[in-house]
């Protein structure tokens, strides 16, 4: 038999962010799903990717002196990258037929085995050409465009690994709502075989059989909605219609979260704390926790998994767990090797910027998307208390980075108002704000500060991935405790946590962070071996951990296997 006809798992999200010369993410979705890839590769799981193509990407950020953002598109070579696929399909919209095709990357894991994704690509001669530019964008345009996007993502994915000779999946799991759609496909698939025109219960039970779904945002506006008249105008005639009150409350809107909700058979968020917000969201359904994790190879820095390479025996890249052996590594060593990477960030920073960093200063990072809930800004709450502390306990100097939504025009601000900070900072506290965060950014920024801040809104984050890369590489976190941290902080081990998320107001936090800092960058020039001993324990307790091996075990036995 060939590998297409033993795949069981099926994974669909509409970003992934596998290779940084591929710009088909925007953020923490994607890399999530790249890793994930990566790691069933790893695991030599049966398991095949499907995503949408975006040739120009996300968008490429570049920030005016002042603090304005603007974005260009982000072009890429699609032919250096994949494999152009044969089967071609066709698909409608809005009654116009059209073709779509598939790219093919290969995820190879450590062991050689390979997963492989598909990129679906309707820019093809001869398509009208508003449906061409859906491979364009991700996150791109209008409603109709998103609407359009994930319909090609949802039942063009389905019928695309059919074409290409995956007929033995057993399961489909969707990655966010926006590849509910896959549900319309396996129902008109089952009726087809059972050569029926009406779906019933039995129908409904075997699509739910064959889903499983991750939410990932406990935002509201965060779930993606349409207008039904739209929907039925622009997807056309479906047996699904007929269903619709399976799977909407609100007879005006489909809202792909209570699409993906009413067909899957496992539900999971990807934090404890973030299941539990699920859960009051949606009353009615079962939601599974399922912590998210990071693909270890890929996030661990050179200079710190050659230190792991000379004093570990076992091999960590293959089992994650055995990062918890990092407790043994020598202060003087890991300290040193921390300092490599710092020293490469920094040379960084005041190279393309005019701000000048110290190696030997204490470095706060923080890259996110920029968005109002996130608070970029809260440190700069009380600029004076701010100065004070530089004054108190030791100088520090604060690296930012992160993109906001083309259409975020809070997030646009919070850049904007980042940059007036550091100008009314000075030389005092430098700080700089590093454009267009992607991967290879974040590989030069994480490893390389002393302390990862996060501070948003609780309960607002699902899990956050990027403290756990921090925490990998000796970064300790001081953040908010909400998502994964709330699980990863073991309060002066492995960090700090910041604040109470029951009594959370932007005021109490800001002061809760200041007191923190303080409490941390004395610890950091006083008695630096206790902090340390503190980075040590961060690779070592949340480094082992918070892996997408540990996760994917977990996905296997109460999502794909079990249950
Ligand atoms: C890890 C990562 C993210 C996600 O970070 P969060 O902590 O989940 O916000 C976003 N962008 C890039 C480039 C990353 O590497």
């Amino acid at each position: 038999m060939t590998q297409q006809h033993t795949q069981k798992i099926a994974y669909f999200s509409m970003e992934v962010g596998i290779d940084p010369r591929m710009a088909t993410y925007s953020g923490g979705l994607g890399i999530l799903a790249g890793d994930t890839l990566k790691t069933a590769a790893d695991m030599s799981l049966p398991y095949v990717g499907v995503t949408l193509l975006t040739r120009k990407g996300y968008f490429r950020q570049s920030i005016s002196k002042k603090g304005q953002q603007t974005e260009a598109p982000q072009v890429w070579p699609v032919d250096k990258q994949l494999t152009k696929c044969k089967p071609v399909i066709t698909l409608t919209l809005e009654g116009h037929a059209f073709k779509v095709r598939a790219w093919r990357y290969d995820a190879r894991g450590l062991t050689g085995h390979v997963v492989p994704v598909y990129y679906l690509d309707t820019d093809i001669a001869g398509n009208p050409s508003e449906l061409r530019t859906l491979s364009h964008h991700l996150y791109g345009g209008d409603n109709r465009y998103r609407l359009m996007q994930e319909w090609v993502l949802g039942t063009g994915g389905v019928k695309m690994l059919r074409a290409l000779g995956y007929q033995a999946l057993s399961c489909f799991h969707m990655n966010e709502g926006h590849a509910a759609f896959l549900t319309f496909e396996l129902l008109a698939e089952q009726l087809k075989r059972h050569k029926r025109a009406r779906a019933g219960k039995s129908d409904i039970d075997t699509v739910k059989q064959q889903c499983v779904f991750t939410t990932h945002t406990p935002v509201p506006a965060g779930h993606d909605r349409f207008g039904i008249k739209e929907a039925k105008r622009l997807l056309g005639d479906h047996p699904m219609w007929k269903l619709t009150r399976h799977f909407m409350p609100d007879k005006t809107q489909l809202n792909m979260t209570h699409l993906a909700l009413a067909f899957s058979r496992y539900v999971n968020g990807v934090a404890r704390k973030h299941a539990e917000v699920s859960r009051a969201m949606f009353p009615n359904h079962t939601i599974d926790a399922v912590t998210n994790g990071i693909h270890v190879p890929t996030w661990i820095a050179p200079p710190i998994s050659k230190l792991l390479d000379t004093c570990i025996a076992e091999d960590w890249r293959l089992e994650n767990d055995h990062l918890r052996y990092a407790l043994t590594l020598p202060l003087k060593d890991l300290d040193r090797a921390h300092q490599v990477s710092k020293d490469k960030l920094i040379e960084l920073i005041n190279k393309k910027s005019s701000v000048k960093f110290k190696k030997k200063v204490f470095t706060i990072g923080f890259a996110r998307r920029a968005t109002p809930y996130k608070r970029a800004n809260l440190i700069f709450k009380n600029i004076d208390r701010l100065k004070q502390i530089a004054e108190k306990v030791g100088a520090f100097q604060l690296v930012f980075a992160g993109k906001a939504h083309p259409k975020d025009e809070g997030g646009k601000a919070l850049i904007h108002a980042i940059h007036e900070a550091a100008e009314q900072l000075g030389r005092d506290i430098p700080t700089v704000y590093l454009p267009n965060y992607d991967i290879n950014l974040a590989k030069c920024l994480i490893p390389g500060v002393d302390i990862w801040l996060n501070n948003p809104e609780p309960p607002m984050e699902a899990s956050g991935t990027s403290g756990m890369k921090a925490a990998l590489n000796g970064v300790p976190n001081l953040s908010i405790l909400d998502g994964w941290w709330i699980e990863g902080c073991v309060e002066g081990l492995t960090g700090w946590g910041i604040g109470n998320p029951d009594k959370s107001s932007t005021a109490a936090d800001a002061r809760a962070l200041y007191k923190k800092l303080e409490k941390v960058i004395t610890l950091y020039y006083q008695d630096h071996s206790a902090f340390v001993t503190i980075m040590r324990n961060a690779m070592a307790l949340n480094g082992s951990y918070f892996s997408t091996q540990r996760m994917l075990r977990e996905y296997c036995i109460r999502a794909y296997y079990g249950g």
